[in-house]
């Protein structure tokens, strides 16, 4: 039986990954998406538990100490981390586990676990885009928004670093793209699968 697999997704903020997430998210079978801890402040809408977990700055370090992360990264002054413990146990049950994360996370994954790993960086056709769709989010001041667009334009030379990249044209067609992406990532067998389906094949 096939262990779970990982789907790393990464873009700048307003790249629409949630968006296409849920566009998607009838199609592409039983999946795990890797509910981050942050200590940025919730937005309107937000809740705790099913967009992050939000935590203080004192508790956040008390996780990194603990060795409680799989990865952490400080992404435009704020920290966010994926906890170890849930994705080892939806690995585990064989499921596709779903990361949002940002390109300084993508590297660790793939460090730590490149061989069950699949990614695709998601961006808007352009910067104007961009910041357009930041803009018409209405979710974040405009310091935050000008933060989010440099940012930006340091993150999109990490595109090459990923195995698929989906522009986010119309919704419908980046949904179907990703589709696409989550069923191929699915496939990919860790090494100690493989070796396993080897001396079977063999009989
Ligand atoms: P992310 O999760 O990458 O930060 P969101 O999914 O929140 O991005 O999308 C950012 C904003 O852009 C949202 O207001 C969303 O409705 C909008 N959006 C997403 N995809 C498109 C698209 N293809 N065309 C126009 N607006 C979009
Ligand atoms: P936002 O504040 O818009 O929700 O997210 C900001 C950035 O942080 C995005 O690029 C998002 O992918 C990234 N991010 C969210 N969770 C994590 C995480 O657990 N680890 C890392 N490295 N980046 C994350």
């Amino acid at each position: 039986m096939q262990k779970g697999a990982i789907l790393v997704l990464s873009g700048p903020s307003g790249a629409g990954k949630s968006t296409i997430i849920n566009a998607a998210s009838d199609e592409i079978g039983e999946y795990y998406f890797s509910i981050s801890t942050t200590t940025r402040e919730p937005r309107e809408g937000e809740q705790d538990g099913v967009d992050y977990f939000f935590v203080t700055k004192g508790a956040f370090s008390k996780d990194v100490l603990q060795g409680n992360f799989l990865e952490y990264a400080e992404v435009h002054g704020n920290y966010y981390g994926t906890s170890l413990k849930p994705i080892y146990d939806a690995l585990d049950q064989g499921k596709l586990v779903i990361f949002d994360i940002d390109v300084q996370g993508h590297r660790l994954v793939r460090k730590k676990m490149n061989d069950i790993t699949t990614s695709a960086f998601i961006t808007p056709p352009s910067l104007q885009a961009l910041e357009e769709r930041l803009r018409a989010r209405c979710t974040d001041d405009e310091s935050v928004i000008v933060q989010r667009i440099e940012n930006a334009k340091s993150e999109i030379k990490a595109v090459g670093e990923y195995d698929f990249t989906i522009i986010n044209d119309t919704v419908e067609k980046a949904a179907k793209e990703f589709v696409i992406v989550a069923k191929a990532a699915r496939l990919k067998q860790s090494r100690e699968d493989e070796k396993k389906f080897i001396v079977e094949w063999l009989g």
